[in-house]
């Protein structure tokens, strides 16, 4: 992915959700509330301006919450989960560069649109606006961690309309010295307090820190911020802080998928690698959301765009556990003679894996299935990804990402070494 690069976020999603389909909603302080009616986990602009704090829990606000007027919902992941396909589906028509990011985030390249990057941008949030009816704020730059930052800007910006370009050093100054520390994607509280220790208290200071200083003390991941805060790309998404929200695992396939044995192979693919990054963070879930998709890009094939949730009855991080879930929502579905493009996995309404309480008849994760788990993730990291892995997601994996034009393992795979020619021999380069 080349840059500029485009951030566009959802606009406090799930109550922009659940505004949608009720209309006395709207202007109204709303918020939404994670699993069982625990704790507040989204707030509508209006809820924000009443001061509710993230995070509180509902049992000792709900009086409160009463006499301010503040709607309450409990958290509909179905809702969410589809909403957040649709947009998606907007947003990838905006650019053939397109990485989702989170349920209700995702980053376009938008090489090649360099003479009207804020005017495509505004494009896009009317079209999502207008197709989908939920608000996004879209920010703009040359790296995405200065991306991410504009889209902040953006929303905190009235008069921005909702788009925030910061494509030359004066603009980007201008934003970086109106934003803390913590405000910068990637700098969570404590690494923030590390810096401030050494003196670097704003984000100027970080753009302006001597990267090798910086690389020493704070490793690489660090240093490369101090690089793209100076606008120069060369970060990947999966070296930021994962976002706590959802965890999403989705792919282009390199041929066209028409048989469901192929689709279930990639959805367990899916699960896995969801799954795997969902115990990196000790979290767990009892709902996710998969979805299906036909080409866009080719309107004489037949199209359909459907997704369909899973709900387990107690949350879990286990892989076996979450792929039959998702296999079952996949196969209810499933419709044969469509030439599918794209499958993805959601994990949402993410909660932390040593806080889950069974119910009744359902019991959390066995001791069992987390050290097989933790066995798996460390063969995995140690010998390379799907050294263990579910036999459903496959071995030949005949939808997977193109890659004929891939280079030999030249230093890790004994059949794939360099060979020198032996002395004498002809050699043509
Ligand atoms: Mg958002």
């Amino acid at each position: 992915m080349s840059g500029p690069f485009a951030l566009v976020d959802c606009n406090n999603f799930y109550a922009s959700c659940e505004r949608l389909f009720q209309p006395e909603l709207r202007d109204k302080p709303v918020v939404v509330l994670s699993n069982n009616d625990g704790c507040v986990i989204a707030r509508s602009n209006e809820a924000k301006a009443l001061g509710i704090e993230m995070g509180v829990p509902w049992h000792l606000t709900r009086e409160r919450f009463e006499r301010l007027g503040v709607i309450v919902r409990s958290s509909n992941y179905t809702l969410y989960g589809d909403m957040s396909a649709r947009v998606m589906r907007v947003l990838a028509a905006f650019s053939p560069q397109f990485e989702v990011y989170s349920i209700d985030e995702a980053f376009l390249g938008l090489g090649g649109f360099e003479d009207r990057l804020e005017h495509h941008a505004r494009h896009l949030r009317s079209t999502v606006y207008q197709w989908t009816g939920i608000p996004v704020s879209v920010g703009i730059a040359p790296t995405k961690v200065l991306a991410k930052l504009a889209n902040k800007a953006a929303k905190k910006d009235q008069a921005s309309g909702g788009v925030r370009a910061l494509m030359t050093v004066a603009d980007q100054e201008e934003a970086l010295s109106r934003f803390q520390l913590q405000d910068l994607w990637g700098i969570a509280g404590r690494l923030s307090a590390r810096l401030q220790a050494v003196g670097i208290n704003r984000p100027l200071d970080l753009r302006d820190a001597d990267p090798r200083f910086i690389r020493e003390r704070f490793g690489v991941v660090t240093e490369r911020m101090v690089y793209e805060l100076r606008g120069i790309s060369c970060l990947a998404l999966d070296e930021v802080v994962p976002d706590r929200k959802s965890i999403i695992a989705s792919r282009s396939f390199g041929q066209p998928v028409l048989k469901l044995d192929h689709m279930r192979e990639a959805v367990v693919a899916y699960v896995s690698r969801a799954a795997e990054k969902l115990r990196r963070q000790r979290l767990a879930t009892a709902h996710l959301v998969v979805f299906i998709e036909t080409n866009p890009f080719k309107p004489a094939d037949p199209q359909r765009h459907v997704t369909c949730p899973a709900h387990l009855p107690v949350a879990t991080s286990d892989t076996g556990r979450l792929a039959g879930a998702a296999v079952l929502a996949l196969e209810s579905i499933w419709r044969d003679g469509y030439r599918y493009k794209k499958a993805g996995v959601m994990l949402l309404g993410l909660v932390p894996a040593a806080r889950v309480s069974g119910g009744l008849f359902d019991r959390p994760d066995t001791e069992a299935s987390i050290a097989r788990m933790r066995a798996m993730d460390m063969l995995n990291r140690r010998f390379g990804r799907d050294t263990v892995a579910l036999a459903g997601g496959g071995v030949r994996r005949p939808w997977k990402l193109r890659r004929e034009r891939l280079s030999n393992r030249y230093t890790t795979c004994w059949e794939e070494l360099l060979e020198v020619p032996r002395p004498g021999t002809d050699v043509r380069v």
